[in-house]
């Protein structure tokens, strides 16, 4: 274990890409935990099987990554929002309707049964989209939200780009659902880490030193993420595997922060939303 944990709460794999060399790498540079969220398969987009394929896929992912060894990975499984319109396209906004609920259910019942850990990510397009395709997305939302109260762990949401009062509808959303705001995590968020800004959702602020450093500047209350993609074919558009790691050595370096605010940030955040025993013992 290192001196100090780091985590990143919002990480992709792929077979295909870089993944267990992508583990190894943040594993080298310091990390010692990270939220794996599920991406959709490459399989065709129509077939029954399509979610369960998606979530079992999630499932190996994080096994083999586990292999690694001294790292603590935690599983997000869920219809990712995009997906949706693509459905739309081939069955009919109502039919695809249909089959994001039931993957939501399925999300649900993996959680359940121990296979994942949370709810993510999901949510609604960040693009604007025709009205009838935005209420539905906002039916499975609310949905996801439910099958998180049930199944008592967070859910990660992928949205628009976070403003005061977006954050506000989300948080009202949560309220119908009857899940605590604070187990909401909104991915992608800018610096609006207050619950005056952010009306009491769980912010996962993107790595970036501006947005980090605007952060910290206004308490401990969020999570770091990167967002990595592990796409060969798009190297360097998203940020490394190696930028939690290393944003939280420069906190310290830079006295920006103390060890025990890091211990806050990389471990007592994420512990209060995933459970304490999905992580090794680390205090
Ligand atoms: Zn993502």
């Amino acid at each position: 274990m290192a001196a100090y944990p780091v985590f990143d709460n919002h990480v992709h794999l792929q077979r295909s890409g870089r993944f267990l060399d992508a583990v190894k790498e943040f594993k080298t540079k310091g990390g010692t935990g990270f939220m794996l969220i599920a991406l959709p398969p490459g399989a065709d987009i129509l077939s029954r099987e399509y979610f369960q394929a998606m979530y079992e896929e999630g499932v190996r992912l994080r096994e083999q990554a586990l292999s690694v060894g001294g790292i603590d990975i935690l599983l997000a499984v869920g219809p990712y929002p995009v997906t949706l319109l693509e459905m739309a396209e081939r069955i009919g906004l109502e039919e695809a309707e249909e089959r994001m609920v039931a993957a939501a259910e399925l999300a649900g019942r993996f959680v359940s049964e121990g296979k994942a850990d949370a709810i993510g990510e999901i949510g609604r397009p960040h693009f604007d989209v025709p009205q009838e395709v935005m209420a539905a997305s906002n039916r499975i939302m609310l949905k996801c939200m439910e099958q998180s109260r049930d199944a008592g762990c967070p859910v990660i949401l992928h949205t628009e780009d976070p403003t005061p009062a977006s954050l506000t509808n989300l948080a009202s959303m949560a309220d119908r659902a009857g899940i605590e705001r604070n187990r909401v995590i909104k991915h992608h968020c800018s610096d609006l880490i207050t619950p005056v800004e952010n009306s009491g959702l769980f912010p996962s602020v993107k790595a970036t030193r501006d947005i980090v450093y605007s952060s910290v500047k206004k308490g401990t209350r969020f999570m770091m993420e990167t967002d990595y993609i592990d796409d060969s074919k798009r190297p360097g558009a998203f940020m490394g595997i190696g930028t939690v790691p290393r944003r939280t050595r420069e906190l310290l370096e830079n006295s920006l922060l103390s060890e025990e605010e890091i211990w806050k940030i990389n471990y007592e955040n994420p512990v209060s939303l995933y459970g304490r025993d999905k992580f090794r013992k680390t205090a």
